[in-house]
C-alpha cells in the first residue's frame, strides 16, 4: 500500500496575539524527530484527539510515538472558545436521519460520555485549566427561540435530557447583561475551560504514561513497507505497526483523500481587559444559535473572551487590524456597554468542517484509523473520539461499536486543489450556510 504525499496549499496564519498562549502554563519543548525510529503505534496530531488517543493507547500498554508538525496545541485545540458541549455540530436530528433512531440514541450517549470523560480526565491527571460547569445556548430572535425550544423538548423527550432548562428573556438577563436575546437553554452539565492549558495537561499526562512526543515534526509522506507504516518527516522517519491520524483542519494532513472531506473554516476570538462589571458570570459559557455563532465566556482573570465565525472571512483572514475591528463590532452588537473597554488580544484558528457537519471517523488500510470533521464541536467530542479510535485500532475492525457507529456516516468530498477551495474561509461559510439551508 502506498499513500501518496500531497502538496497542500498553506492557510493564512491566524496566530495574532492569543490570550491562551499568553496565559499558558510553562511547557518543555519536545525534540524534533531525527533519524530512523520505530514505534508500535504512530499518532499524527498533537491536538485533543491525538493526545487522548495516545493516552488511551499507552494506558492499554502500547508503545506510542506522537508526531506534531508545530507545537502541542497549536491547532484548534489550543485556540478555541473553550466551550465543552454535549451535542453535535450537525445536531442529533441529523444523526437520526442518517443512522436511525436506535443508533442516534447511542450517538447521544457518546456526546454525554464525551463530557463526562473530559471532566474525569481533568480530575485524573490534575489538569489545571479553569474548568467551570454551565453553558447557555441563546436565541437572538423569535424564530431562533422557537427552534431552540423545540430542539430542547426533543432532547428531553427522546433522549431523557431533563437537565436542560429553558430561560425566558427576563431570567436570561440575570445571566447575560445584554438585551439582544429572546431566551435560551441552560445546560448545567456542559461547561468551559482554558483549552490550551487543557491540551498541554493532556500532553503532560501522555508523557508520564510513556508516550514519546516530537514537535516540529510534520509528516510529509506516508507509505507502507513490509507491513509497516513509514512516516517521513524532514529530519527522520518513523516506522510503526499501527497508525492513528488526528490532523484537524490544517492542510498538512498527510492524506489528500482525507483532507478532501473537511473544509477549513476560520473562526476568530478577542480578549478584553479585565472587566470591572462582568457581562456574563464565570458559571456559564454562552453561544448563540445562529448558523455562524457568536460565542463568549468570562476568563479566570475576569476578561471577556468573545469569538465569532467567518462572516467576513476574506478580510479577517489577511488583515489583523481588520479582524480586530470586526470582532470588536460583533462584541459591541451584543454588549454596547463595552464601548470603552480595551481589547488586549485577538487570534483565530481553523475548524475542520465536514460537508454534513457530522464527525468523520474511518480506517486507513488494515492497521490505521483517522478522526476528523468535528465541525466546531470537538472540545469534548475529540477527546472521546481519540479513545474510541485507539480502541478500534488495537482491537481491529468491529471491536469498538461506538467507533463503527460514526464510521458508518456517509461523507462527501471536495477537490483538494483549485478554485473550489479558495478563498477557504469564505467558501466554508457559504458552504455551511447552504448545508444549513437544506437541512444538512
Ligand atoms: C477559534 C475556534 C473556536 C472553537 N470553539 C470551540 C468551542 O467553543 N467548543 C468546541 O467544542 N469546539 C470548538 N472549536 C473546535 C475544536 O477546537 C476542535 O474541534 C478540536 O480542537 C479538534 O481537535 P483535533 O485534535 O481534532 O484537531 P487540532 O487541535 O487541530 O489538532 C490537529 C493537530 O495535527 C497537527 N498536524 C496536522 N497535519 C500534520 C502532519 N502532517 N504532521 C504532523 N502534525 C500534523 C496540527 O498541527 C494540529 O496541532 C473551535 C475551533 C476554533 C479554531
Amino acid at each position: 500500500m502506498t499513500l501518496r504525499p500531497s502538496q497542500p496549499r498553506p492557510l493564512p496564519s491566524l496566530d495574532g496575539s492569543s490570550y491562551y498562549a499568553a496565559t499558558a502554563h510553562p511547557r518543555p519543548a519536545a525534540a524534533e524527530l531525527q533519524g530512523d525510529a520505530t514505534a508500535e503505534v504512530a499518532v499524527v496530531g498533537g491536538g485533543i484527539a491525538g493526545l487522548c488517543a495516545a493516552l488511551e493507547l499507552a494506558r492499554q500498554g502500547a508503545q506510542v510515538t506522537l508526531l506534531e508538525s508545530g507545537r502541542i496545541g497549536c491547532g484548534a485545540s489550543g485556540r478555541n472558545g473553550g466551550q465543552a458541549l454535549g451535542d453535535f455540530a450537525c445536531g442529533i436530528e441529523a444523526l437520526e436521519r442518517r443512522l436511525g433512531a436506535a443508533a442516534a440514541q447511542q450517538a447521544w450517549q457518546c456526546a454525554q460520555q464525551a463530557l463526562h470523560r473530559l471532566r474525569q480526565r481533568i480530575a485524573e491527571h490534575a489538569i489545571d485549566c479553569d474548568w467551570r460547569n454551565g453553558a447557555l445556548t441563546v436565541a437572538a430572535d423569535a424564530r431562533q427561540a422557537a427552534a431552540l425550544q423545540a430542539a430542547m423538548r426533543h432532547r428531553q423527550q427522546v433522549y431523557g435530557a431533563t437537565h436542560l432548562r429553558w430561560l425566558e428573556a427576563a431570567e436570561l438577563r440575570q445571566h447575560v447583561a445584554s438585551s439582544r436575546y429572546r431566551g435560551g437553554v441552560l445546560d448545567p452539565m456542559a461547561g468551559h475551560l482554558h483549552p490550551l492549558n487543557y491540551t498541554l495537561g493532556l500532553a503532560r499526562a501522555a508523557r508520564r504514561l510513556g508516550v514519546t512526543v516530537h514537535e516540529g515534526s510534520q509528516v510529509l509522506q506516508l507509505h507502507g513497507e513490509g507491513g509497516r507504516h513509514v512516516l517521513r518527516c524532514a529530519g527522520g522517519r518513523l516506522r510503526a505497526a499501527r497508525l492513528l491520524l488526528a490532523t484537524g483542519a490544517v492542510p498538512g494532513a498527510p492524506l489528500a483523500r482525507l483532507r478532501a472531506r473537511v473544509l477549513p473554516v476560520a473562526s476568530c476570538m478577542l480578549a478584553t481587559e479585565a472587566l470591572r462589571e462582568p457581562v456574563v458570570p464565570r458559571e456559564v459559557a454562552v453561544c448563540d444559535s445562529a448558523f455562524i455563532p457568536d460565542y463568549y465566556r468570562q476568563s479566570a482573570d475576569g476578561r471577556l473572551l468573545f469569538g465569532s465565525g467567518a462572516h467576513h472571512a476574506g478580510a479577517m483572514l489577511h488583515d489583523g487590524a481588520e479582524r480586530r475591528r470586526r470582532l470588536r463590532s460583533a462584541m459591541l452588537r451584543v454588549f454596547p456597554q463595552l464601548q470603552d473597554t480595551a481589547i488586549t488580544h485577538d487570534w483565530g484558528g481553523w475548524i475542520d468542517v465536514s460537508v454534513n457537519r457530522a464527525p468523520d471517523f474511518g480506517r486507513v488500510g488494515a492497521a490505521g484509523v483517522y478522526l476528523q470533521g468535528f465541525s466546531g464541536h470537538g472540545l469534548a467530542l475529540a477527546g472521546l473520539a481519540g479513545e474510541l479510535g485507539a480502541r478500534a485500532l488495537l482491537g481491529g475492525p468491529g471491536s469498538c461499536p461506538e467507533f463503527e457507529l460514526f464510521a458508518r456516516l456517509p461523507h462527501a468530498a471536495l477537490p483538494t486543489r483549485g478554485w473550489l477551495r479558495v478563498p477557504v474561509g469564505m467558501l466554508g461559510s457559504l458552504w455551511g450556510r447552504l448545508q444549513h439551508t437544506v437541512g444538512g
